[in-house]
Formats: structure tokens, C-alpha cells, sequence
């Protein structure tokens, strides 16, 4: 049988386009911490974070980097059949460490012939001139991608959130980025499902993308993990996970109003400690909700840019 055509611009296929071949993300872990655990100007750590940094391979914080390297590559090269890979620095906010540890991290990463890039995770108020600079500069040599946790525009938001950045930021910081490293592949992280969220907010969302220097978006859902401040909101009645057919709703909405020629990186969070998922119970199943979602738009004649 034929397969049906994906009805989003996947990041597989503008990785596929870029570098000809298949190219597959390698997250590692380098930073310890990020202004919001530190409390920097008062601030909390962001209401869903677990005690790990939102890092895909937590016991890679103890492993040096190349250990770190070596290992995922040869799980993820076996599993995904990728030949080429770009290296995530995902953990915590890896800007908040020193830029000349960072560069050296750099380098070490891109001494591997296999590996075509950097991708680094970082927030709007973690922007130094010298970061940029970096950035820049690698930009010349390699494939270079910055991915801002934006998470939303809307402050309200991001107040219960406790990012401690308003939107505007996050809109200072994405043009910051852009008009000092043009050459910079710039991503913006996004979270839906938060409360009081309505299609309304979502569309927005979509219409202030397409209006920025942004070349691709990483779509979370809000779920809760075990030892995090919505754990106990969660435990206390304060917050309900939103429902499985709202998210791929949101989730629709928002691609149908994103233009056409940003790729997704992925339509949902997964949480890859099983045990640390308290909320929603549906997101357990990754296949099934990707497939899931997939079918709700098909359902629907939805695809990524028809109203943008
Ligand atoms: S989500 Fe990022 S910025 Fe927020 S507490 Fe976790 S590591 Fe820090």
C-alpha cells in the first residue's frame, strides 16, 4: 500500500533536503544548571521542569562528552539507521555556561567526520554577545541551529510557568539572534495545552512565528513528570492535563495557520523517563498519538499552511 503523505513539512525531510541524507539528532549533556534553578532575579525553576533539565539521557550529565557521543551515536546509528548526525546540546540552558567551555565542546563535536552540525537549546534572556559571536562563527563552518525556549507568547502563561521571560523577550531575543548570525538556523520551542488556552491563542501563535526570523518550531504538550512544582498543582486539583482530541485540535489549528516552508520538529512532547510521567496517560504511547494525530488531520483535509 502506498504510504500516505505526512501532512506537515517534517524536520526529517528539510535535514533529508539539506545535508541528501538521512540525518539524525544526537542530544547530549554538558550544562548543569540555567538561570531559573540558580534564581537569578528571583526565579523559579519553570513549573514543568523535572530535576534533570528536560535532558533526553540524564545519566549522561556524569559522562564526558565524547563518552556521551560515542554512545548515543552508536544506539541512535542501530536504531534509526542515520549515517549523519548533528550534535544537541539540550540540558538545562547550555548558554548559561561559560562560551569558551562551550567553543571547546564545539570543536570536539565537529572532529567527528559523521557529524554535520550543532544544535544548541538555550533561552531568550541567555544571549551574550560572545555566544553570538560563536554562533556566528560556526555558522560559517558547519551547520549551526540555535533553539529558543519560547515556550509562549502569551504572559499570563508564561507567569504560571514561572520562565521568568515575557513574550516580548522572547521576540527581542529571536531578532537578537537573527540580525547578528543571519546564518544561523534559528528553532523555537513551544508548549500547548496550557490552561485557558484557546484555538484563538494558538492561531496567534502561528501568525507571530510566521512573522519572525524563525526557520523551524518543536511543538511540546504540557505534561507533568513526577517532582515538579505542576506535580503538586496536578495533586492539588489546580491543573488538568489538557484531553488527548483537544491537543491534536491545537496542534492542527496551529499548523494549518504556520506557513508551509517551516518544518516541525515533532508534534508532542515525550517524556523519556516512563516512570517520572504522572499526566496525561495518553502521551505514554508515542507511535499511537503520532499516528493519532496524523489521522486527525487526514480526517479533516488539514495541512500545514492552508490558512497561513
Ligand atoms: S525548563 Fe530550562 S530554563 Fe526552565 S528550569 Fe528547566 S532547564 Fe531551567
Amino acid at each position: 500500500m502506498p504510504e500516505l503523505p505526512i501532512p506537515y513539512y517534517p524536520i526529517s525531510r528539510f535535514y533529508k533536503e539539506r545535508f541528501g541524507t538521512k540525518v539524525h539528532k544526537i542530544s547530549v549533556a554538558t550544562a548543569e544548571t540555567c538561570p531559573n534553578r540558580e534564581g537569578i532575579r528571583g526565579m523559579k525553576t519553570c513549573n514543568f521542569c523535572d530535576q534533570w533539565g528536560s535532558a533526553a539521557y540524564s545519566k549522561n550529565l556524569e559522562k564526558p562528552l565524547s563518552q556521551q557521543i560515542d554512545e548515543v551515536k552508536k544506539i541512535v546509528a542501530e536504531k534509526r539507521r542515520a549515517e549523519k548526525f548533528l550534535i544537541y546540546f539540550q540540558a538545562y540552558t547550555t548558554t548559561f555556561s561559560r562560551v569558551s567551555k562551550l567553543r571547546e565542546q564545539f570543536e570536539l563535536a565537529l572532529s567527528y567526520p559523521d557529524i554535520v552540525g550543532i544544535v544548541v537549546g538555550t533561552r531568550p534572556d541567555c544571549i551574550s554577545a560572545s555566544f553570538l559571536e560563536t554562533c556566528n562563527e560556526m555558522a560559517k563552518r558547519t551547520f549551526m541551529s540555535v533553539e529558543l525556549g519560547v515556550q509562549s507568547f502569551d504572559n499570563p502563561t508564561l507567569e504560571w510557568m514561572r520562565r521568568g521571560h515575557t513574550g516580548e523577550e522572547s521576540i527581542k531575543a529571536i531578532h537578537k539572534i537573527s540580525s547578528a548570525c543571519p546564518d544561523v538556523n534559528l528553532g523555537v520551542h513551544l508548549i500547548f495545552g496550557n490552561p485557558n488556552e484557546t484555538e484563538e491563542m494558538v492561531i496567534e501563535t502561528a501568525r507571530k512565528i510566521n512573522s519572525l526570523p524563525v526557520h523551524n518550531v518543536k511543538l511540546h504538550h504540557m505534561h507533568v513528570l513526577k517532582n515538579t512544582a505542576l506535580a503538586d498543582e496536578y495533586a492539588a486539583g489546580g491543573f488538568a492535563p489538557m484531553e488527548q482530541q483537544k491537543y491534536f485540535h491545537h496542534c492542527m489549528v496551529f499548523l494549518q495557520h504556520l506557513r508551509a516552508d517551516i518544518p516541525v520538529h515533532r508534534l508532542a512532547a515525550f517524556s523519556s523517563r516512563w516512570d517520572e510521567l504522572v499526566a496525561p496517560a495518553w502521551t505514554s504511547f508515542k507511535m499511537e498519538m503520532y499516528q493519532g494525530m496524523l489521522s486527525y488531520m487526514r480526517d479533516r483535509q488539514a495541512t500545514q499552511g492552508q490558512h497561513a
